[in-house]
């Protein structure tokens, strides 16, 4: 009995011990991954093998973490302030970490590098390491890695590289080789740009993905299956530059009702059949429906499904456990598409993909065609231009250019002090952070909350003043006389617009001045004085030459003790990446200064060289004459009503922050005033004559003719924008010529030209519904037209990034400031209309205007050469530090024993057409070198050979090592995937054809020998060993 009883009970314990295998076989069966990863194999390596007979469909896990929009970085990170947005991106990272360790099937990727340095501040060593080997087994990849994901159209391209590298960097620095990416990631950008494409190719990146364009060129794509592509970055570096580019099917977004996240309300997958709730069958056949209409706008027999949204993710176990149970229904199930293959999903990355479709393009010989262009301005339908926020917030967007500018200082400064290096350097991070926050796609546009944006200012404020304590390190360190004690505090006039500067109202005060740029340059200095007598001693103790000029406004803030002129002197042949200092004593200190009286002439400047003609009846600009040639040109400021609808239709769209749309009844620009005669006042002298202008009482402007430069400085003041009518209005600049021209030319981020054509785009056809914002481009540096019959080229260029056009023959605009009462319905939920001290928001800011012959002769005469030096002269201007010098140990002459006012960091100058574009410490011996060619191939541009050694005043160069833009990977190791033309798109006939890259080839030269040859257009990066002297 006992025996049979336990017989019959271990029969019963075997049943059950025999079910509980199988059950487990079948959960084992589930998580075993096709091909199982081994360690450190990340990459291409660990990409899970696809079937060539089936469709693949590319299961990409991803979240969208916004640096900042409608709530702040910090928000965004930690998930506070929920009744915005519930958000919170630790979470995000948490629980993948988590599901991933769960199945190693799955697989993430993680986009920005800011958020993942936050991230990993917190972690213990055992959770990083957790996260190391996800990244070393593929499971994590890492896709972008820059610090943000950058805009594309108000960014400049030196900062884009620098976020590069500042992310690519961190990434590497926690992760290793396994972190670095090999795919560009901008999929919520509102368009494209082809310095984008040719950064992306620099950076070694194999492709990037991307999902606004124009909804007719995506349609058109789509049909012609060309929304995968090659993409030719640069018109000069051609064929190096091709980037494979994929635009995606459903933006960044899930399959309608496969949205499965917290976030969202779409059903989960029901796979039990006894359940009042299965679903199964039901959503397998309608997956198959949209992989099946994707499928048959691609080429090869892999798609990309996108499985995130913003913010998705934050409990990634509810997403990952139904991407699971989806995956496991086509592996039970076989299904077929359209054409019969089985469908194959499994879990993949951009990467991963790309790998695929490469793979199957060779197999089976598919080709790509060629784009040359860009994908700017991006339409979201017939009335939707997101041509807004190209001048969108126009005061952060020139605060973030200035952060541009003083991170370039610092960097040089910090890499030029020497052993300190790494030292100084460590108080640079926060400004490298800021201005890869700025570089996000809702910061430098300017379509972020206006809370965001408060933050955005406070966060690159923090930064600026951490870096003055670089430069008041560093310094001292170089200017120092045998090592005597320097006493001065260097700042930096950040409120001069507003006609204040604390140091330069000082008694006694020095100004120190450096040049970032690799040549000598001479600069008009300003700051704000409430004195009319001064001395200035210069740097060989001769007396400088000085001027005053009326302030442009009184100004009347809060708290803010505003000047009433500006002291004018020139800063003349400041050295290369070098400093000059200027001592400037104010004889009538305290002493009420007399007005500056007004001139009769009305004529700015003294001969043929430089001229500006006012109109003597009307009061406005009418003639200019530069480099030898006289030009009727007109100039006002005058304004567009922005259009203010319900958005319940295209019709009804709104102006707002990202997009830009004139009223409809009333589209056209309006002047202010029909004559300035009365209210325009010339001001003239030695150095500078101005006009000052006033439009209205919101609306001023300096037109400026310095006695020698080669173009014309518009100082405009814009604000508080006049609402009180209830009408949006959006303010532009203009300029009238009589130049004949067919199209027009706007710069990409600042560097290579593209020609634009109104009312068209050369890769599909055009609907012209909106005359003027579907016109508009963005103007990072510049805008130009030429008459080709004059042989004349005129450009205007820009002190930030704005919206530009060229609407009639012989016209230019430029859109200065915009306030506007409606949102435009993209998410923000405010409108535009920025305010300070309860007041609409005022901006300041600068045009200048040249033109010259546009024969490229390689003479002086070439003004597009003219035009790219004071691009330069702009965007890297000589910095000016003032510091107080009122105490007695800062008299001039104690300061003149103890203090160089002259200092070079090269011995000589680089040749005119390059430029360094970094240079920056790196690590204890090694500083990060980036030459550039500042011309392009057709700019009458040749070769030039760039010898480093001895070069440096206070570091030797031992040795470089050559290594992509991004500095994270030596250039001879770097392979890419190769790729098949098919042809160009549009109407070009040469596209050429993607070269096999060879690191051999690109190293044509020897870079032991420190000669580094330069092709137009090309930057070339190195880590340099040095020793300092
Ligand atoms: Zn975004």
């Amino acid at each position: 009995m006992y025996l049979f009883l336990s017989l019959a009970l271990l029969w019963n314990i075997m049943k059950f011990t025999i079910c509980l295998l199988l059950l487990c076989v079948s959960v084992v069966v589930l998580s075993i991954p096709v091909t199982k990863p081994t360690k450190n194999q990340c990459g291409y390596q660990a990409c899970t093998g696809t079937d060539p007979d089936a469709l693949n469909v590319h299961i990409v896990a991803h979240s969208h973490d916004d640096v900042g929009w409608l709530k702040t970085v910090d928000q965004y990170y930690y998930g506070t302030n929920s009744s915005i947005q519930f958000a919170g991106v630790q979470y995000i990272i948490d629980s993948v970490v988590m599901a991933l360790q769960k199945n190693p099937e799955r697989k993430f990727i993680q986009v920005e590098s800011a958020f993942l340095r936050k991230w990993w501040l917190e972690q213990t060593e055992d959770k990083r390491q957790e996260f190391i080997n996800l990244i070393n087994n593929g499971q994590l990849e890492i896709v972008g890695g820059a610090w943000s994901m950058n805009d594309e159209a108000a960014v400049h391209y030196q900062s884009t590289i620098d976020q590069f590298t500042f992310g690519l960097k961190y990434v590497h620095d926690i992760l290793g080789e396994c972190g670095r990416p090999k795919i560009g990631w901008q999929i919520d950008p509102f368009g494209h740009t082809r310095e984008m494409a040719s950064i992306f190719a620099q950076l070694g990146f194999d492709a990037f993905f991307f999902a606004r364009l124009d909804w007719r060129d995506k349609g058109e794509r789509l049909k012609t299956k060309t929304a995968e592509m090659l993409w030719r970055g640069s018109a000069s570096l051609k064929d190096d530059t091709f980037v494979f580019t994929h635009a995606l099917y459903n933006h960044y977004s899930p399959p309608p009702s496969f949205y499965f996240d917290v976030l969202s309300n779409d059903d989960p997958l029901i796979p039990d059949t006894t359940s009042t709730e299965y679903n199964l069958a039901n959503k397998v056949k309608d997956f198959t429906d949209f992989v099946n209409k994707q499928a048959r706008n691609y080429s090869t027999n892999n798609i990309i499904i996108t499985m995130g949204n913003d913010f998705t993710y934050q409990d990634a176990h509810y997403s990952f456990k139904n991407l699971d149970i989806l995956i496991k229904a086509y592996r039970d199930n076989i299904q077929r598409d359209y054409q019969g293959r089985r469908i194959n999903l499994l879990y993949s990355t951009p990467g991963c993909y790309i790998k695929a479709v490469n793979e199957d393009a060779e197999r089976n010989n598919i080709s790509f065609q060629v784009k040359t262009d860009d994908f700017i301005p991006y339409a979201s339908d017939y009335h939707t231009y997101w041509s807004g926020y190209y001048t969108s917030r126009p005061t952060q967007k020139r605060f973030e250019r200035q952060g541009n500018n003083l991170l370039q200082v610092t960097k040089q400064l910090t890499a030029l002090s020497g052993k300190k290096a790494t030292e100084l350097d460590k108080n640079l991070f926060d400004l490298k952070s800021a201005m890869g926050i700025m570089q996000h796609h809702d910061a430098i546009t300017g379509t972020e909350k206006q809370h965001v944006a408060q933050d955005y200012a406070r966060i690159v404020m923090k930064a600026f003043d951490k870096s003055h304590k670089t430069v008041n390190e560093a310094l001292p360190i170089i200017l120092s006389k045998d090592g005597q004690q320097v006493h001065l505090n260097f700042e930096s006039c950040l409120l001069a617009n507003v006609s204040h500067c604390e140091a330069s109202q000082k008694k006694r005060f020095v100004v120190t001045i450096h040049n970032p740029l690799s040549r000598k340059v001479s600069q008009y200095v300003r700051l704000p004085v409430d004195s009319d007598r001064f001395t200035i001693t210069g740097p060989q103790g001769e007396t400088v030459k000085w001027q005053t000029t009326p302030s442009i406004d009184n100004f009347n803030l809060p708290n803010i003790q505003s000047s009433r002129f500006d002291l004018v002197f020139l800063a003349e042949d400041l050295p290369p990446l070098g400093l000059k200092s200027y001592y400037v004593v104010n004889e009538n200190f305290g002493k009420q200064p007399k007005d500056i009286t007004p001139s009769n002439s009305f004529t700015l400047g003294d001969d043929e060289k430089i001229q500006v003609q006012i109109n003597s009846n009307t009061g406005f600009m009418h003639a200019a004459t530069l480099n030898g040639l006289t030009l009727p040109v007109r100039q006002e400021l005058m304004y567009y009503i922005g259009a203010q609808g319900n958005n319940m239709v295209f019709e009804n769209r709104s102006s707002g922050a990202y997009i830009f749309r004139p009223d409809p009844k009333n589209p056209t620009a309006k002047p202010f005033t029909e004559s300035l005669i009365e209210t325009t006042k010339i001001y003239k002298g030695d150095l500078v004559d101005e006009a000052h202008q006033t439009f209205n009482d919101w609306n001023k402007q300096i037109i400026r003719v310095y006695k020698k430069e080669n173009h014309v400085e518009f100082d405009w003041l814009v604000g508080p924008i006049d609402i009180s009518d209830n009408q949006s209005r959006e303010i532009i600049s203009r300029f009238t010529t009589n130049l004949n021209h067919e199209t027009f030319l706007t710069d990409s981020n600042g560097r290579e030209l593209i020609t634009r054509r109104n009312d068209y785009r050369a890769t599909y056809n055009y609907s012209k519904e909106e005359a003027v914002a579907g016109n508009y481009y963005p103007v990072t540096s510049g805008i130009s037209i030429i008459d080709e019959q004059k042989a004349v080229e005129l450009a205007v260029l820009t002190d930030r990034a704005q919206g530009g056009a060229s609407l009639s023959m012989g016209e230019l605009e430029l859109m200065v400031h915009r306030r506007l009462l409606k949102d435009d319905a993209f998410g923000v939920g405010e409108a535009l209309n920025e305010t300070e001290f309860g007041k609409g928001m005022v901006a300041r800011g600068q045009l200048y205007l040249t033109f010259g012959s546009n024969v490229p002769t390689g003479n002086s005469g070439y003004t597009r050469r003219k035009q790219r030096e004071i691009a330069q002269r702009k965007l890297l201007a000589p910095w000016v530090f003032v510091a107080n010098a009122e105490s007695s140990e800062n008299s001039l002459e104690n300061l003149q024993n103890s203090f160089k006012f002259e200092f070079a960091g090269l011995k000589r100058p680089l040749p005119d057409d390059v430029q360094i574009l970094t240079l920056e410490h790196w690590d204890a011996d090694t500083v990060l070198l980036r030459l550039e060619h500042i011309l392009e191939q057709h700019e009458n541009a040749n070769n030039v050979t760039v010898d480093l050694n001895d070069l440096f005043t206070t570091f030797k160069i031992e040795s470089l090592v050559e290594t992509t833009l991004g500095a994270n990977h030596r250039l001879e190791d770097d392979v890419r995937l190769q790729w098949k033309v098919g042809g160009c798109l549009a109407a070009l006939t040469d596209c050429g054809q993607m070269p096999p890259r060879t690191p051999a080839k690109k190293n044509a030269d020897d870079p032991s020998s420190l000669q580094i040859r330069l092709k137009p257009m090309e930057i070339r990066t190195f880590k340099a060993k040095v020793t300092f002297n």
